[in-house]
């Protein structure tokens, strides 16, 4: 965060450098993108104002006024820049609603909005984007989370991953309806031949439930063809043979790591670590809503992908995906008091 300290002398530098990101290549107006912009004096919170000027000749005005924050998800935010700035540093931390409020000296309550908003805004263009896919040799694990309308489902945390009954129809297993929804996990394996790779690459949904159904879409829409497709012996991913390399380890029989004749290593072992540390992370948002649930998985889905680079290019990348929404997901999703149905974004 050390980076940050510059900026976080007054509203003023705030502003400007969250200008910087959002518009590296010099301002442009955010309704015609025009960059035939000037700047005028300052708001009382420190953003700047510009006029754009065609926006201005088009609409028979004087002046066509646009801010920093103009259709951006901070618009309507009352929260001044400095505060957002020391918030976004924050949150990048993975801490929680009391945790933020108490370093930031803001409320809880703005704490919780903030981290709504910005969760909501990387779910809305990181994790939606349809182009991100995984390739080479993807691993495909499920499991469970508890998250219910109130927070007491500690209890049934325990018993997480209780050994699979094979052979035994999906009766006994947890939905959302029964508070405990169940998440697929893809991952596409670190290439250890190059030194310069990415992070294993991991794409995190909170579902319904984990049929056959309910899964085929998103493997179908994430994973590349003719990927090599690691999961374990459950039957809902045998639809996975037409259109991968699929191999599974059976963990029933006690197989939890097998190398093939091709010298290939099956197993599920690196979407294995990538569930504890999930949930490590889970646990800090205790007593977990199944209406946020979705929005902290995206934070942390983020944040393990860009995990390798530094800690300034995480940083500004994340902000770089908030600035491109205006917040339309948050705000669809306060009206309806739910998480979206994942039909809208598998269209
Ligand atoms: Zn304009």
């Amino acid at each position: 965060m050390k980076h940050l300290i510059p900026y976080l002398q007054d509203d003023q530098k705030a502003a400007d450098y969250l200008r910087q990101v959002r518009w590296p290549d010099g301002v442009t107006c955010p309704r015609c993108g025009s960059d035939a912009v000037a700047p005028r004096e300052r708001c009382d919170n420190g953003l700047q104002r510009f006029n754009c000027v065609p926006c201005a000749g088009r609409l028979g005005q004087q002046f066509a006024i646009f801010t920093d924050w103009t259709s951006s998800i901070f618009e309507e935010s009352k929260l001044r820049p400095l505060d957002w700035l020391l918030v976004m540093g924050l949150w990048q931390l993975k801490l929680n609603a009391t945790e933020i409020a108490a370093a930031a000296d803001i409320q809880e309550r703005t704490a919780q909005r903030c981290i709504n908003l910005l969760d909501g805004g990387i779910y809305e263009t990181y994790h939606l984007a349809p182009t991100r896919q995984l390739e080479h040799q993807v691993e495909a694990d499920e499991c469970y989370q508890s998250a219910g309308s109130k927070g007491l489902a500690r209890e049934v945390a325990r018993h997480d991953r209780a050994p699979r009954q094979r052979g035994i129809q999906l009766r006994g297993r947890a939905t959302a309806e029964m508070g405990r929804p169940p998440l697929l996990g893809l991952v596409q394996r670190r290439d250890k031949t190059d030194p310069d790779a990415p992070a294993a690459q991991v794409y995190l949904e909170v579902l319904e439930n984990v049929r056959t159904t309910t899964i085929k879409p998103i493997i179908a829409a994430k994973v590349k063809s003719g990927a090599l497709f690691f999961t374990d012996a459950y039957n809902i991913y045998h639809f996975t043979k037409a259109d991968y390399d699929h191999r599974t380890v059976n963990h029933g029989a006690g197989e939890y790591a097998r190398r093939d004749p091709d010298g290939t290593w099956v197993h599920c072992n690196t979407m294995e670590g990538i569930w504890a540390s999930l949930r490590n992370f889970l646990d800090r948002f205790k007593g977990i809503s199944q209406r946020f649930l979705h929005l902290r998985v995206a934070r942390y889905e983020f944040l393990h992908n860009y995990g390798h680079l530094p800690w300034r290019q995480t940083f500004e990348a994340a902000l770089r995906c908030i600035f491109s929404t205006t917040g339309e997901y948050w705000r669809r999703m306060t009206h309806q008091h739910r998480r979206m149905p994942l039909t809208l974004c598998y269209r």
